[in-house]
């Protein structure tokens, strides 16, 4: 089997890239129903599908988010709504299994050939570009092409078989469980529990589905933790507003909230999203940053084809152009982490404390961290230089 580009993973990355891409391209993936299972909170910003130029379907979204609530380990509860926040946009929880699916279909009406459980095992460069190796049905089959976007999640192997030192040191997972939940009571609003008593390292979500329904999770960084993230959700489920819940779905997976890979290309090669690490580390949202990288990438390839120059000095453009998007922004992210999962529960509550009267421009992790910095000038003097 002969192409031009080889996307490896269905994701959003893998998808946004091939959408992006105007040459001949194959899009694999290892699941027989691209989206399922989810692995994912679903929660995004507003601006995502401005921002990568797709037009939602309906189906795509479960829910418009109208608030944020932000609980600290008191118990107080900060509410970021259209009274506190002046552009009130709060976002959306996804629909994953939807969005995933409906973005691999606009890739393979637009051109690609979409290959659903097609999983990729190795890859090797050869005169003409690249030949992957890839597992269909128990049977084994090559595809060659020129360049592989590698789009291929946490567990990425694609971008290691060119070299590319891809090792996520254990303190750079964060471990999820997640629960979909019904017969709970939820507003238009996500819950963010913050605290090493909810999860050491990162935190607790509620993130509404529908009118009774959501996704309940914890996130924790294990090194810090004593139990196992099932056993963190399990006791955050005690709490009165959850008992009585039902489970629906069960969803576990991991979030690289390491910085992102140093290098992101190598001849014949780009990759992007969570196989690049380039995740969000204070909240482990990963769905902009995957949508980003993979369009460019895309973009990037469809020009090194047109000039038939596959080196790794023409696609060091595709690193130069994502962290323009939003390299900067990952690194103070990743340095403010640091100092977060360092602090200690009373210390987390005397920031809510202080935010209680919190007014914000807009919703963003950044605008909350300048709004942080602004109220604890000691506490957090730390972060001080990581904010202009
Ligand atoms: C519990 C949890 C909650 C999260 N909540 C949020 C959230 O609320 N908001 C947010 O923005 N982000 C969230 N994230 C992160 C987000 O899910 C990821 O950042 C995002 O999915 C990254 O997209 P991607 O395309 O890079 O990778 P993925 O979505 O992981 O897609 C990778 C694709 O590659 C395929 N693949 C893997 N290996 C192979 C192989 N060998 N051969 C073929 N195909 C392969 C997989 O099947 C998959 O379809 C969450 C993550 C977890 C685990």
């Amino acid at each position: 089997m002969k192409t031009d580009l080889i996307v490896i993973g269905a994701g959003p990355a893998g998808s946004m890239a091939a959408i992006n891409s105007k040459c001949d391209a194959i899009l694999i993936d290892q699941r027989p129903e691209i989206g399922v299972p989810k692995q994912c909170a679903e929660g995004v910003s507003e601006s995502l599908f401005e921002k990568i130029g797709v037009k939602p379907k309906k189906e795509w979204i479960s829910k418009e988010i109208k608030a944020t609530y932000m609980i600290p380990p008191s118990g107080i509860q900060i509410k970021l709504d259209d009274k506190k926040v002046k552009k009130a946009k709060f976002g959306f929880v996804l629909n994953r299994k939807d969005f995933d699916k409906g973005l691999a279909e606009i890739a393979a009406n637009t051109g690609a050939e979409l290959m659903p459980k097609t999983r990729f095992i190795r890859a090797e460069r050869t005169e003409r570009g690249v030949k992957v190796y890839a597992k269909q049905f128990n049977k084994t089959i090559e595809i060659e092409g020129k360049i592989l976007i590698a789009c291929d999640g946490v567990q990425s192997r694609a971008a290691k078989s060119f070299g590319l030192d891809t090792t996520l040191p254990l303190r750079y997972i964060e471990s999820c469980y997640q629960y979909e939940m019904t017969d709970i009571e939820v507003e238009s609003a996500v819950e963010l529990y913050f605290g090493r008593v909810y999860a050491p390292g990162g935190y607790a979500w509620v993130f509404p589905k529908g009118e009774n329904s959501a996704n309940v999770g914890v996130g924790i960084v294990p090194s810090l933790a004593e139990k196992r993230a099932k056993d963190y959700l399990d006791d955050f489920l005690k709490q009165k507003r959850l008992k009585g819940g039902k489970i629906v779905e069960i969803n576990a997976g991991a979030v690289p909230v390491s910085p992102p890979m140093k290098k992101t290309y190598a001849n014949n090669l780009m990759v992007c999203g969570d196989a690049a690490r380039m995740v969000n580390p204070l909240t482990g949202g990963g769905i902009h940053t995957a949508c980003i990288s993979g369009s460019i990438a895309g973009k990037i390839a469809t020009k090194a084809i047109e000039k038939e120059d596959y080196s790794e000095k023409f696609l060091s453009e595709y690193q130069k152009l994502w962290r323009n998007e939003f390299g900067r922004e990952l690194e103070y992210y990743g340095k403010a982490q640091e100092v977060f999962i360092k602090l200690t529960d009373a210390e987390l509550d005397k920031i809510a404390e202080s935010l209680l009267e919190i007014k914000l421009e807009e919703i963003s992790t950044m605008e909350v961290l300048k709004a942080i910095l602004k109220m604890n000038p000691k506490l957090l003097w730390k972060l001080k230089s990581l904010v202009v």
